[in-house]
């Protein structure tokens, strides 16, 4: 459709009333008016298709940059972003359906060590590697890793209780294992490990999803104390602990 049909017809019966009006004025001053009228308008037609086309381009690449800041530059998982934003979603979506949800907090051991004698590029590999291994892992349609930060990973659980989220939890440590990846600074191991924090939760309204990291961060600190790659349960509600190795 042209949307300028409206303007054409304007001019063409312009040109017909002005030929009828000025009968006496020269032809040629209506055809070098109407010669200059009809170039404006296929001007105006080609800045409106340029106008279009920067428009698609535009909403194009906000859609390509929606998608980029919800991944993690280095390991090309989700990020703490995406991570927030979800967690808000799940969070409403388990205070109306009463189901309920588990967090896990993840933190690569010794990755001090590892940077420090390995050096930071063999670090940043391994962090991919690790990345790849726990997305891998997280198979559910609705569970999702993401990077938290530095070498801390999150692992979300939605209607998954404490039994579901401790066998999630060991197949994780089992997917970092099973990389075998040589860490001889390691205390542990000989190969690179992490440990893990988790907590269930019955969200209610008035609750933060912030309190409940908290709570697997609490149960992540457990974890290292206790000798590190492992998993460490904290209960919301009655704060009790419990450890699996
Ligand atoms: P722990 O077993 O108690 O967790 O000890 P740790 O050495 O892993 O803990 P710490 O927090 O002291 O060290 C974390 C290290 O992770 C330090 C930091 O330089 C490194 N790190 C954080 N982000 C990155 C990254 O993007 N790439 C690399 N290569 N290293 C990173
Ligand atoms: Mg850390
Ligand atoms: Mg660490």
């Amino acid at each position: 459709m042209d949307i300028f049909e409206h303007e054409q017809q304007i001019h063409d019966d312009a040109l017909k009333r002005a030929a009828e009006a000025y009968k006496s004025v020269p032809v040629e001053d209506y055809e070098a008016l109407a010669k200059q009228y009809g170039k404006l308008l296929k001007q105006l037609r080609r800045a409106t298709k340029f106008a279009d086309k920067t428009s698609i381009g535009l909403h194009e690449s906000n859609l390509d940059l929606e998608d980029k800041v919800h991944y993690d530059a280095l390991t090309g998982i989700y990020n703490r972003r995406y991570m927030e934003e979800s967690l808000q979603r799940i969070v409403k979506s388990s205070v109306r359906s009463g189901k309920v949800l588990s967090i896990l907090l993840l933190d690569v051991d010794y990755f001090k060590k590892y940077n420090d004698f390995y050096g930071h590029g063999m670090g940043d590999d391994c962090l991919k590697a690790i990345a790849k291994a726990l997305s891998g892992t997280v198979m559910r349609a609705d569970d999702f890793a993401a990077r938290y930060g530095g070498e801390e990973f999150i692992v979300v659980l939605p209607e998954t209780d404490e039994a579901g989220a401790e066998l999630v939890g060991n197949l994780l440590l089992e997917s970092v294992r099973g990389l075998c990846l040589l860490h001889e600074k390691s205390d542990i191991e000989n190969h690179v490990t992490i440990s893990i924090g988790s907590t269930t939760v019955h969200p209610m309204r008035g609750e933060k999803y912030t309190d409940y990291i908290k709570l697997a961060d609490e149960a992540l600190y457990l974890s290292k104390q206790n000798g590190r790659n492992r998993y460490t349960y904290k209960e919301y509600n009655k704060k009790t602990e419990g450890v699996v190795q």
